[in-house]
């Protein structure tokens, strides 16, 4: 069948892709923008503000109506406004999830992208490929296919040549090539997306968390409004006064500006990931990056470059190590004549059990196509000068499990694998174990090569072919460690984050690896995956501790070891690339796939594809994620330290039976809220990482703790509250106000206007001490976050324009303050930022007696 052999010509394709356009299904209809902004502005909280704008304009308050519907609006806008960003943010990462496809084009396999298959090509899928295009398959080896994603059905199907596979569907097993049918919008995929396009994703656990945190804090305010309301209807207060208080008291607390802030941050910190190659499916993949304690990482291609040479070969006959430029398949061979004899008869096996690898001359470089090990093989036979095509045969391709592929053909079965799996289906040979030990020990990858010739039935299944067999040899193959690797450990260890290697490789292969990049810690422990113990309670015993190396482990290995880690309160990240490799990614809290490498099932199943597949970019997401968990809690207390500030007028006005009179009034509560709140906020949910980020362990996992509690109710609130009460009271006082009688209406006005500024400027003070929450403000750079420099100056603008502004100071109720109030306003800076500095001095005394104890 020539078709089957060559494929279409480039040229063909390229014509037809002119034509057909590209494979792509057709964009979801995304919801209209509109739409999503109505949403904002029928919300839990929303609806409460638009009962109390009803409310207001019932009691015959208009104007506070008008200024709630504001509010509301404007909310509304921002929330809108940060989600659709958060929202575009999210499919441009999605976008940039790689999607390829194995074609035979030119009579040679071909990665192209997914989107440039076209109808007629010849699409080469192997065990972990995403079907990306409708088609029928022309030849199968053990294929099996699952559908579950377009039927539902978990057992996977088995399709034979002749019969039809699905884009959307993944294959578990085997092998096949496929000529496609159908592309893009014509694959039935495209009918049933379009079905399921309006779905909208399930909260994330993040999302869950806040919103009930969120919601809590809104019934909790609306409780405390509903008392405050009791509380003046008891003191005598008219009705109409009376729900002004409870509608300022719940204004007040509720937190509405919350979840829009941590998406967008969240959104932002996902965004600058993946400029870094480190790509999150789903947005609080973030956060739970930042938490992680435990790395399991393998070794191929993530610890090294994947880069894979041939450089010594073992057989019976003797020895010859290989030279040559990268993948160049031209090189020099030194050793015996009649060892490099048999080196061509084993260059020749290897390369027919890697038919779907070659490497392919570009701009005057040579380029490997396939797995880099298969390559390496190829490169090994052109070294060695053997050449020509391969020719049709029966596979059985490698898995995990097996830890061999073979192939039958005309003239015998040929088998390549892990030495331990083949050697004991191989006649016994003098020096075998001796050789691998000497190879694994320099850190080289140990392929055994093996053949016999053909017997009858030997392609029916491997159990038939791989028996009876001859050793042609050991090949070693060298895949150096990537550079910056010793680097990116140093910073976990730092960072307090365990690290393992995780490999299926051989043990003495890992452990030269491990020590090449100064993994393997103080405990030199390597074990196989055999040995581990069969009770996860051991298991995770056994292997919490840094630096281990766990070697020739199996995907069930792998999900046992994640679950034993996790018991022992570990939050893992794991990395996997094979097919069966989804169940220990999916258990794992940060699944890590290989974007260039590793098949498209492990990506669909990760929370975090490397593109570059570069440890490294693991630490460095860990880094970001850290530091955007410390931004959400610094905005969380800075959002919280100004309702106790807003609420405190609130409260002594209550105590004190009405002695004292208000000192803000609900509109003021609303100005803060929405006027010079949320920018701040933002700005410090952008404070980029700092040297401290990845220094020390996580001190805590959840996003308010007592920590946080402490600072917000028994530090930077009460100083923020009780100075600007204060200066309230005192401008009243020097106004000629006494206790018990009931302020003149322009002094009362000076007096909030006062007490508005301070809060303002204590929330300016605040921004600064919530940019750390150990360091004192002097040690941090004013220009350190120049978002925040600029939020400031327009809180400053628009306290302005509150207070001097015609008809708004009417209309909010605080005139400017007099000379005196500006200087009692301006107190809350210092007295806020010494509060700050104090606290955090005692912390630090504390946390040093506390190293010096343990
Ligand atoms: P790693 O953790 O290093 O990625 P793998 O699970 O990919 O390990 O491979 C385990 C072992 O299986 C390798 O050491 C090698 O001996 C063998 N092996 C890997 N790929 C192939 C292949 N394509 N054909 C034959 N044997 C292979
Ligand atoms: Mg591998």
């Amino acid at each position: 069948m020539t078709l089957a052999n060559t494929g279409l010509s480039s040229a063909e394709a390229a014509r037809r892709l002119r034509v057909d356009g590209p494979n792509v299904l057709p964009r979801a209809r995304r919801r209209h923008p509109l739409l999503l902004l109505m949403e904002q502005l029928i919300h839990f909280f929303a609806l409460m503000l638009w009962v109390a704008a009803l409310f207001a304009l019932l009691a015959g308050m208009p104007a506070l109506a008008v200024a709630i519907v504001v509010v509301v609006v404007l909310n509304g806008v921002f929330a809108f406004a940060q989600e659709y960003r958060a929202d575009r943010a999210a499919q441009r990462l999605r976008d940039l999830m790689p999607l390829r496809a194995m074609v035979r084009r030119d009579g040679h396999p071909h990665h192209v992208d997914a989107s440039e298959l076209v109808v007629g090509d010849e699409l080469l899928l192997e065990a972990g490929s995403r079907v990306c295009a409708d088609g029928e398959v022309l030849t199968a080896s053990g294929l099996a296919v699952d559908e579950s994603m377009l039927t539902g059905e978990s057992v996977p199907v088995r399709p034979v040549a002749g019969q039809q596979v699905h884009a959307g569907t993944y294959v578990a097993e085997g092998e096949a090539t496929v000529l496609v049918t159908a592309i893009g919008g014509h694959t039935e995929l495209a009918g049933i997306a379009a079905l399921t396009q309006d779905a909208k994703p399930p909260r994330s656990p993040l999302a869950g968390q806040l919103h009930r945190v969120v919601v809590i804090l809104a019934l909790l305010a609306t409780a405390v409004g509903a008392a405050f309301f009791g509380v003046s209807l008891l003191l005598g207060l008219p009705l109409t006064e009376g729900f002004l208080f409870a509608v300022g008291v719940t204004v007040a607390l509720v937190p509405e500006g919350l979840l829009p802030t941590v998406t967008l941050s969240l959104a932002r910190a996902a965004q600058t990931m993946a400029s870094r190659n480190a790509l999150v499916r789903r947005l609080d993949a973030v956060e739970t990056l930042g938490a992680t304690t435990f790395i399991c990482t393998d070794k191929t291609g993530t610890l090294t470059r994947n880069e894979m040479s041939v450089v010594h070969v073992w057989t019976p006959a003797g020895e010859v190590s290989v030279h040559g430029n990268g993948y160049e398949p031209i090189g020099t061979v030194e050793g015996a004549p009649a060892a490099v004899d048999r080196v061509r008869a084993l260059a020749a096996s290897a390369k027919r059990c890697s038919p779907r690898a070659h490497v392919r001359l570009q701009d005057e470089r040579w380029l490997p196509v396939g797995d880099p090990m298969e390559v390496a093989l190829h490169v090994l036979a052109g070294r060695v000068g053997v050449d020509g095509p391969s020719a049709d045969a029966v596979r059985f391709p490698f898995d995990p499990r097996r830890r061999r592929s073979s192939v039958v053909d005309f003239d015998g079965v040929h088998v390549t694998g892990a030495p331990e799996t083949v050697l004991p289906r191989c006649l016994p040979v003098h020096g075998a174990e001796d050789a691998i030990a000497a190879l694994a020990g320099r850190g080289l990858r140990v392929l055994a090569v093996a053949g016999r010739p053909a017997r009858p039935g030997d392609e029916k299944s491997w159990e038939n072919a791989e028996r009876d067999l001859e050793l042609l040899g050991l090949v070693g193959l060298q895949d150096p460690p990537r550079d910056d690797v010793a680097e990116a450990i140093a910073s976990c260890r730092s960072a307090g984050i365990r690290i393992a290697m995780i490999t299926g490789d051989h043990p003495a292969t890992a452990r030269a690896i491990a020590d090449q990049v100064g993994l393997r810690g103080p405990d030199q422990l390597v074990v196989e995956g055999a040995e581990l113990p069969a009770d996860l309670d051991e298991l995770g015993a056994l292997l919490d501790r840094d630096g281990v190396v766990v070697a020739r482990v199996t995907p069930e290995d792998k999900l046992r070891i994640a679950k034993a880690l996790q018991r022992k309160g570990h939050v893992v990240a794991m990395t996997g690339d094979g097919v069966n490799d989804g169940p220990a990614l999916r258990a794992a809290d940060i699944g890590v796939a290989m974007g260039a490498s590793g098949t498209d099932v492990a990506r669909e199943a990760a929370d975090l594809v490397l593109l570059d597949d570069h440890f490294g970019t693991i630490v460095g997401a860990v880094e970001l994620g850290r530091a955007t968990f410390a931004n959400i809690r610094r905005f969380l207390t800075y959002h919280l330290t100004d309702n106790v500030a807003e609420l405190t007028p609130f409260v002594v006005w209550a105590l004190s039976g009405g002695t004292i009179p208000l000192a803000i009034t609900v509109l003021q509560v609303l100005a803060l809220d929405i006027g010079t709140d949320l920018l701040p906020a933002l700005a410090l949910g952008a404070e980029p990482p700092n040297s401290r980020t990845m220094r020390g362990r996580l001190r805590t996992g959840s996003l308010i703790d007592a920590s946080l509690m402490r600072r917000v109710f028994g530090v930077l609130g009460p100083a923020e509250a009780v100075v600007s009460m204060a200066a309230f009271v005192v401008v009243l006082l020097a106004g000629g106000w006494r206790l018990g009688t009931a302020p003149d209406a322009a002094l009362l006005a000076t007096a909030s206007g006062t007490a508005f500024t301070a809060i303002v400027l204590g929330q300016l003070a605040n921004a600064y001490a919530c940019r750390s929450a150990a360091r004192p403000v002097m040690k941090k750079r004013l220009r350190g976050n120049r978002l925040l420099l600029w939020a400031v100056a327009f809180e400053l603008a628009v306290l302005i324009v509150f207070l001097f502004v015609p008809p708004l100071p009417g209309l909010l109720g605080g005139h400017a303050p007099s000379a005196l109030g500006w200087v009692l306003a301006a107190a809350t800076v210092p007295a806020v930022l010494l509060a700050d500095t104090a606290a955090k001095a005692v912390q630090a005394r504390k946390h040093a007696r506390m190293l010096t104890d343990g």
